[in-house]
């Protein structure tokens, strides 16, 4: 089933008119402030962003989980939020629904649930990713791993905004790459730089795409409790090629999450973040950022050089 592009238009503009809280995040945006910052070559953003104090310091335990009213069911979701079906490969019985986000980080946010409360895995779903990140014009898609900033691990769910947002988007063909893998439709690379763990696949069909992808995905580590390797994953399609962007995540909050005092800086890591736009939902974080601690940071959150080498490893094993 296809999504109608003007469809979505239309479904914006009217959410945004007849939903207060969403209309009212959506105008503060335009007025959020953010100053720039070059990390080992790599150009971040840094946003402050009060109205993603909800997401950011979301309680995402076993225990609040199974408190909490599921916000992504659609008996929970408030009665004025409306969206737009969608079904990968006619399979009606798990349907997707594309619903503007209320709680924007970019100036077109949505949020992509299954209608089925299920719990956030990519495997096998990397297909429905792809298939998104081409129909829906203008957008970057992205995924975030269960303890990789997702806030409701319970319900599975992509997202998607508007392109020419992330930095990573424009950045990438300057970043310096190691080829781990080609043939005439794919190319899978490990990118080096300041985002340890981060590998590429770049294809011109999408069968192939998600057939990289599920190979690799299958040999990367899983850690102890966890279902899959700990993931945030981006996925765009321009000028007839898909890009797959996964980052391999050792930690879900950085030490400076759960620092006492001074060194506190609420900032939980997601998809978003390592695109290149680091989301401050606090000002005294905002003005805190500086080049020194966003390497702290992903130091902390990405794999370490071991075990991106491992990763690199393996990567050129099963593709071989
Ligand atoms: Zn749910």
């Amino acid at each position: 089933m296809k999504i109608d592009n003007q469809e979505l238009v239309a479904l914006f503009g009217e959410q945004l008119a007849s939903w207060e809280q969403a209309g009212n995040n959506y105008k503060a945006l335009e007025n959020v402030i953010v100053k720039e910052l070059v990390v080992e070559g790599f150009p971040f953003k840094v946003q402050f962003n009060p109205a993603r104090i909800v997401s950011s310091s979301a309680k995402v335990d076993a225990k609040s989980i199974t408190e909490r009213k599921c916000f992504l069911c659609s008996e929970n979701r408030p009665a004025v939020q409306k969206g737009l079906d969608y079904v990968y490969k006619g399979d009606f019985q798990n349907p997707y629904t594309v619903l503007v986000n209320p709680f924007p980080i970019f100036p077109r946010h949505l949020t992509i649930p299954m209608l089925a409360h299920t719990d956030q895995l990519i495997g096998g779903r990397m297909g429905a990713m792809l298939s998104l990140a081409n129909q829906l014009d203008g957008y970057t898609l992205f995924y975030n791993g269960p303890k990789c900033g997702a806030s409701a691990p319970d319900h599975f769910h992509f997202q998607a905004g508007n392109k020419g947002f992330l930095t990573i988007e424009e950045h990438l063909h300057k970043m310096e790459k190691e080829v781990l893998f080609t043939n005439e439709i794919a190319t899978v690379s490990s990118v080096k730089g300041v985002f340890r763990g981060l590998v590429a696949i770049e294809s011109s069909e999408a069968e192939e795409a998600e057939r990289l992808f599920g190979l690799l995905f299958s040999r990367l580590p899983v850690k102890e409790g966890e279902k899959e390797p700990m993931v945030n994953i981006l996925c765009w399609y321009e000028n007839g090629v898909y890009v797959i962007l996964l980052y391999v995540r050792d930690k879900h909050r950085p030490s400076h999450y759960f620092a006492e005092g001074d060194a506190n800086i609420l900032l939980s890591p997601a998809s978003v973040d390592l695109g290149g736009v680091l989301i401050t939902p606090l000002e005294k974080d905002f003005h805190k950022m500086d080049e020194t601690l966003i390497a702290e940071i992903l130091d902390e959150i990405c794999v370490s050089e071991g075990e991106n080498l491992d990763i690199i490893d393996k990567i050129k094993t099963v593709l071989r």
